[in-house]
C-alpha cells in the first residue's frame, strides 16, 4: 500500500519519454501531488480519439470496437483514483508524435476527445486537464489546452 503522505495524479498519453518529465513538472504544479501513475500507449490520444465510440456513451458502458484498449484503461485508472487517491488526470498529445502523426489543430482535438472518453471512464467530479506537449527552443512544455 502507498503511505499516506505519498500523494498521486494520473498521466494518460503516448509512451514518447520526452513528454514525461514536462508532464511531470506541471501535474506536480497543479494537483500538489509527488507521483504521475502513468498510462501509456504509443500516440494514446490518437488510439482513443479515433474508437468507433457508440452515439449514447453510459458512464464506462462505451467500448466501441477496441473494448480491450478502454478496459486497460479504465482498469489503470481507477487503482490510480481509487487506491492512490489521485488528485487528478492529465490526458496529453504532444508534437513530432511518431504514433499519433497528425497536424497540431488535429492532435489538439484528439486530446480533447480522449479527455471526454476518460472523463466517462472514472467517477464524476475527478479533474480531468487536457495537455498539448509542445517544444519551445528546444525545451519540451506542456500547456494546458
Ligand atoms: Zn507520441
Amino acid at each position: 500500500m502507498s503511505d499516506p503522505s505519498e500523494t498521486f495524479f494520473t498521466s494518460v498519453g503516448c509512451m514518447d519519454g520526452r513528454v514525461h518529465d514536462p508532464v511531470a513538472i506541471f501535474g506536480k504544479e497543479k494537483f500538489g501531488a509527488q507521483h504521475p501513475d502513468t498510462i501509456t500507449e504509443a500516440g494514446l490520444v490518437g488510439l482513443l480519439a479515433r474508437l468507433q465510440m457508440p452515439e449514447h456513451s453510459d458512464g464506462g458502458q462505451a467500448k466501441g470496437d477496441n473494448p480491450e484498449l478502454l478496459e486497460s484503461i479504465k482498469k489503470k485508472l481507477l487503482i490510480s483514483i481509487e487506491k492512490h487517491h489521485s488528485k487528478g488526470v492529465i490526458v496529453h498529445g504532444h508534437e513530432d508524435c511518431a504514433g499519433n502523426p497528425v497536424d497540431g489543430v488535429k492532435h489538439k482535438e484528439d486530446i480533447l476527445k480522449s479527455a471526454e472518453i476518460v472523463r466517462s471512464l472514472i467517477p464524476e467530479g475527478a479533474e480531468v486537464i487536457p495537455v498539448f506537449v509542445v517544444k519551445n527552443n528546444g525545451a519540451w512544455t506542456a500547456e494546458p489546452l
